[in-house]
């Protein structure tokens, strides 16, 4: 075990040469520096300092603004101290999302919920789901504005790229698979229930079965392709529910950015569904 304790450490202390990054958020430090936090696919979450970057255009022009994707290379933290970014070229600066306050508030929403819950530093083949995820959302935003169909999935895939999936098919309590056209939703448990596993105590949220497979093709689905889903109405409202107090539950954040995105995609016509009773 120690081996692969050390083979780990080794890996993280090795310098970034050339790996794509995503700039989830950054801070002013000092005078001239910038703070960057960075999602790669190949080391999760990286903050690195960008040395004189708010006073020299020329070694970061333009390239550590919200949202960009770019190429970096970095060098690993020496004596404790924070790795230092050493270049960065822009990839992509996904104008887009800057002009609109729908595409706006729900890449900052994901870039928000990743620069909380992706792992930090760390290695494995999850990093890259959440980057490939990450990279997804804004690429689709690019193209489309969001609506609150795609808000929830957008979500739920969030959570699934974060090891968080709901369980949509199979009773949490025996395994069975469930059966509609209404079934039970258990949030502290993590998924549906069947029938017979249900208690009288208990008020699990209810949904239609049929919204149940739409959030699961929704999971297997282009994000550039949900517009071809089948999420509207009582359906949207019922996945609205189960998708937010799952999150609620089980991540427990409250992001800044959320209420925001509420206020927006209220105001743009796609009226906020009611949470289903
Ligand atoms: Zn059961």
């Amino acid at each position: 075990m120690a081996a692969i304790g050390n083979r780990t450490r080794d890996r993280v202390r090795a310098p970034l040469d050339d790996v794509p990054a995503l700039v989830l958020r950054t801070v002013e430090f000092g005078e001239a520096d910038l703070i960057v936090h960075l999602l790669t696919p190949t080391r999760g979450r990286v903050t690195a300092m960008a040395k004189h970057a708010r006073k020299s255009v020329r070694r970061f022009p333009g390239s550590l603004d919200l949202f960009n994707h770019l190429e970096v290379k970095i060098h690993p933290r020496r004596r404790g101290g924070m790795p230092l970014l050493d270049r960065a070229r822009l990839l992509s600066p996904f104008l887009a999302l800057r002009d609109d306050a729908a595409r706006y508030g729900l890449a900052c929403y994901v870039m928000e919920l990743l620069s909380r819950l992706a792992p930090e530093e760390g290695v494995g083949p999850e990093m890259r789901g959440i980057f490939h995820f990450a990279l997804e959302v804004l690429e689709a935003l690019e193209h489309s504005r969001p609506d609150e169909r795609m808000r929830v999935l957008v979500e739920l895939r969030a959570l699934d790229a974060l090891g968080m999936r709901p369980e949509l098919r199979n009773c949490v309590r025996c395994g069975r698979e469930v059966e509609g056209p209404s079934v039970h939703f258990h949030v502290a448990d993590g998924g549906v229930i069947c029938r017979r596993c249900s208690r009288d105590e208990e008020l699990p949220l209810r949904a239609h079965l049929g919204t149940l497979r739409a959030l699961e093709q929704g999971l297997r689905f282009p994000l550039a392709e949900l517009s071809r889903l089948a999420l509207s109405g009582q359906s949207l409202a019922e996945a609205h529910a189960i998708v937010a107090r799952f999150q609620r539950y089980h991540v427990g954040l409250e992001l800044r950015s959320e209420r925001f995105l509420n206020q927006i995609l209220r105001s743009s016509g796609g009226a906020g569904p009611t949470p289903a009773a």
